[in-house]
């Protein structure tokens, strides 16, 4: 009876019931270059200033309109310091199509608003305005670090970064006692948490020469001047992101999970990076794009929905006589993007048997989107069929996913834009608990998985 069970049930296993000694440890390795990846990567800013010092590492150019290239050259386009595309050209002509992997690195945070500096009750506060999805609770009372580009008047530009340094100073957003929480603790979640309340805490200092009001407004000021020669109206030609100031740490006992801010979607993104940088010639050119604006609907000039893609591919395509539309046609996308993880302590709003599971392998998604998959891209039964049959025979461990109940909510990802590009496209990515908390977990089997999963494409 055993047997027969073996032969005609589906039977998901544990992956750790499946690897060798030595592939978990090459699983372990992995996850240290990923923790680096984490800690040097809080923006979508700094992501791509890192990619790209990897990538130079790894040999890779800065693409120039124009230039000639041939198989086994790395490229990348790196748009406008928020999002980059790299590319291995490979063996066959670019209209036979190409294998991308496509993450995002932008996280969810707390942005700046454009005139963000005030004092109240002689405290110095950044007014913000939430980027992506949060649960604003979780913001108050854990420590911020904060990342800004500033253009100043006579155009040029200043970065500031103040947070991740051994000793730099750390911000915060403030939280009632629960001595006092008595009516805070009778409101529902959104009404005791409000986006106008993410007030971030500055400083504390009167400035000894300042007379009246705003003195403490003024220390910011002096403090912001003398360090980067900003005046307060830079603030309106500024970009600042508030976001968790804490590094990636093992997790368990068992050091089996990492915990860290914005796994998503930097899990697969630096699966996509790692898998792209190992590939030297492969057949398909091999493509992977980091993005912005996922979090907020892939809209924006360096978002998915953006034209620069084919800017990029189109070029490469144009130099060697090839229509873009029919590189798009043979092409193959992992939007490679995190799901959530079933999590025992809220069982209610997942279905058990089509909930991805912490260390049951990359997770592909046929669709996302809510209700009735409204959203989403629905790839086809052809198109996870030829990756259960690639993921087979490369050894890639795998399990299918859907985002929680029916009717429970939703979500979507990139791969919409990439399905309506005539590019076929299959979700695949990390399972996470606690998705988009300011503390993030994933499990390192799974991170590797995804890049197994992308590198398994690349050399397809
Ligand atoms: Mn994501
Ligand atoms: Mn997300």
């Amino acid at each position: 009876m055993a047997d027969k069970k073996e032969k005609l049930f589906y039977q998901q296993k544990n992956a750790y019931d499946l690897i060798s000694e030595e592939e978990r440890k090459a699983c372990y390795d992995y996850c240290e270059g990923y923790k680096e990846f984490l800690d040097n990567c809080k923006t979508e800013r700094i992501g791509v200033k890192y990619t790209v010092a990897l990538a130079e590492n790894a040999g890779f150019k800065p693409y120039v309109p124009g230039m000639d290239f041939k198989v086994g050259d790395r490229l990348y386009y790196n748009s406008r310091g928020k999002a980059v595309i790299l590319a291995v050209i490979g063996t066959r002509p670019l209209g036979d199509g190409i294998n991308i992997s496509a993450a995002h690195i932008d996280s969810p945070r707390l942005d700046l608003k454009s005139v963000p500096l005030y004092e109240d009750s002689e405290l110095a506060f950044f007014k913000t305005h939430y980027y992506g999805g949060i649960k604003k609770y979780q913001w108050v009372a854990i420590p911020l670090e904060l990342y800004g580009t500033v253009v100043l008047k006579d155009g040029s530009t200043v970065d500031v970064s103040i947070g991740a340094g051994p000793d730099d100073p750390q911000f915060v957003i403030t939280d009632l006692l629960p001595h006092l929480s008595a009516d805070q603790m009778k409101k529902t979640l959104t009404e005791a948490f409000t986006g106008e309340g993410l007030n971030i805490l500055i400083a504390s200092r009167p400035d000894k020469e300042t007379e009246g009001s705003d003195r403490v407004k003024m220390t910011v000021m002096t403090i912001l001047n003398e360090k980067y020669g900003i005046i307060e109206e830079d603030f309106l030609s500024a970009e600042f992101e508030a976001v968790p100031a804490y590094n990636a740490r093992d997790l368990g006992l068992d050091r089996s999970m990492i915990g860290a801010y914005g796994h998503d979607d930097r899990s697969c993104a630096y699966a996509g990076l790692t898998a792209l940088m190992e590939t030297e010639s492969p057949e398909k050119t091999a493509v992977c794009i980091l993005a912005d604006k996922e979090e907020i609907g892939s809209e924006g000039v360096t978002g998915m929905k953006s034209q620069g893609f084919e800017w990029f591919i189109g070029a490469l395509c144009e130099k060697k006589g090839v229509r873009l539309e029919d590189c798009f046609a043979n092409s193959f996308c992992l939007s490679a993007d995190v799901c959530n993880a079933f999590d025992p302590n809220y069982p209610e709003v997942s279905e058990k048997r089509n909930n991805a599971k912490i260390n049951y392998g990359t997770a592909l998604m046929k669709f996302t989107g809510s209700r009735g998959k409204s959203g989403s891209s629905d790839a086809s039964a052809e198109t996870i069929g030829k990756l259960r049959t690639l993921f087979e025979k490369e050894g890639v461990i795998w399990q299918m996913a859907e985002l929680g109940k029916v009717d429970q909510g939703g979500g979507g990802t990139v791969a919409m834009f990439m399905a309506q590009r005539n590019i076929e496209t299959v979700d695949s990515g990390v399972p996470v608990l606690s998705m988009h908390a300011p503390y993030e977990i994933v499990s390192k089997i799974d991170c590797y998985m995804t890049y197994k999963a992308i590198k398994a494409l690349y050399n397809s």
